[in-house]
C-alpha cells in the first residue's frame, strides 16, 4: 500500500491529489474521508479503498486501521469513533419488536443495562405462567393478550423512540 504524503496539509473537502512514486503518475482521488489517529490525534486523510486496512500514521507511526465508517458518514460526523458508529447503527425497529415480544429485551439492545431487570422477571413470570397458559381456554388467553397488548405497544414505541434519540444525539 502506498502512503500518501503530506497528508495532514491536504484540504479539508477537496479532491485529494498527490504523485504516486509506485505509478509514477500524478492522481486524484475525489473520494476520501477524514479520520483521526488513535494514538497522536492528528488528522489523517485515507482512500475510500484503504477501508479495513491498516497503514502507518505520518505523524506518530502508530499502526492505524481504516474504518469503513469514514466515508458512509455524512462530513461533519466522519470523526466519529467505531465503536459509537455501531451503536448508532441499532435499528429503532428491531428495538421495537424486541420490546414488543420480551419486555426490557428493546432496552437490552438499546445498550441500556437496566432493561434486564424488566426482561429477567418477565421469563420468569412467563415460564411460571406457560403451565396455567396450557390449562386456560381460547377465550381467556385472548383475554389475557388483549390486556397485554397496551404495555406490548407502549414498550415497543419507548424503546423505538430511544434507539431514535440515541442515534440523533451522535449526529
Ligand atoms: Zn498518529
Amino acid at each position: 500500500m502506498e502512503l500518501i504524503p503530506d497528508l495532514g496539509r491536504v484540504q479539508k473537502g477537496s479532491p485529494l491529489t498527490w504523485e504516486s512514486r509506485e505509478r509514477g503518475a500524478t492522481i486524484t482521488v475525489p473520494e476520501n474521508g477524514v479520520m483521526h489517529c488513535w494514538q497522536c490525534g492528528e488528522e489523517l486523510w485515507v482512500l475510500r479503498n484503504w477501508a479495513g486496512t491498516d497503514f502507518e500514521c505520518p505523524h506518530c507511526h502508530a499502526t492505524v486501521t481504516v474504518p469503513a465508517q469514514v466515508f458512509s458518514a455524512p462530513p461533519a460526523a466522519r470523526s466519529t469513533q467505531p465503536t459509537q458508529a455501531s451503536a448508532s447503527r441499532k435499528s429503532p425497529a428491531a428495538g421495537a419488536v424486541l420490546n414488543f415480544l420480551f419486555w426490557g429485551a428493546g432496552y437490552v439492545f438499546a445498550g441500556r443495562g437496566w432493561g434486564w431487570a424488566i426482561l429477567v422477571p418477565y421469563i420468569l413470570l412467563t415460564m411460571v405462567g406457560l403451565p396455567a397458559l396450557a390449562e386456560m381456554s381460547a377465550e381467556q388467553v385472548l383475554v389475557w393478550t388483549i390486556i397485554g397488548l397496551p404495555i406490548d405497544i407502549l414498550l415497543a414505541w419507548h424503546a423505538y423512540q430511544m434507539i431514535k434519540e440515541d442515534q440523533s444525539a451522535r449526529a
